[in-house]
């Protein structure tokens, strides 16, 4: 009983760098820490980029010097940040403790969410609808709170689209919104 109260905890707090109407990307003094990406990560940038192919149309496109490893976000709320430093470097920092505790799609839109950020320069998007039936639903990855498992992998193309192509028609419908 302890556990699943505290899993639920750890899935609703879930979160990346970022701080209600704040800035979501930290800006920091020097440079990146990591001049290549630890190999738990290189499964979810070779996804990362094969989805930008698709959905951009550009064959080629690749994550570059953006670096991802475990590090210390630096706020004990934040699971996942993008750090952006004075000399232009970028990385993305992921906390080890909650990498272990959770499963592979939320390691999924968690690494998505922080590419989103350094490599797509998106920010927030804070938006949650509500379905006649009552149900809510975030409609974008670029939520601070990510979504849910089950219902990213449900609709795992239509949040895809959103996240490459700011379309938010696909996912909608997939809600029953129009
Ligand atoms: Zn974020």
């Amino acid at each position: 009983m302890r556990l699943v109260s505290l899993l639920l905890l750890l899935a609703f707090f879930t979160s990346c760098g970022a701080q209600k109407n704040k800035k979501h990307t930290q800006y920091l003094e020097g440079t990146k820490q990591y001049a290549v990406s630890a190999n738990a990560f290189s499964s979810y940038i070779t996804a990362f980029e094969k989805e930008a192919a698709k959905n951009l149309s550009e064959p080629n496109f690749k994550v570059g010097d953006i670096p991802i490893n475990f590090g210390d976000t630096t706020k004990d709320e934040f699971d996942g940040v993008c750090n952006t430093y004075s000399d232009g470097t970028k990385e993305i920092l992921i906390k080890k403790s909650w990498w272990e505790s959770t499963d592979k799609t939320q390691r999924e839109i968690m690494i998505f969410h922080e590419l989103g950020h350094c490599r797509l320069g998106r920010d927030h998007d804070e938006e949650i609808v509500t379905t006649s039936s009552n149900k809510t639903y975030k409609t974008s990855v670029m939520n601070p709170v990510i979504p849910h498992s089950d219902i990213y992998l449900e609709k795992r193309s239509a949040y895809l689209t959103e996240l490459y192509l700011y379309n938010k028609t696909a996912l909608l419908e997939s809600f029953g919104i129009n």
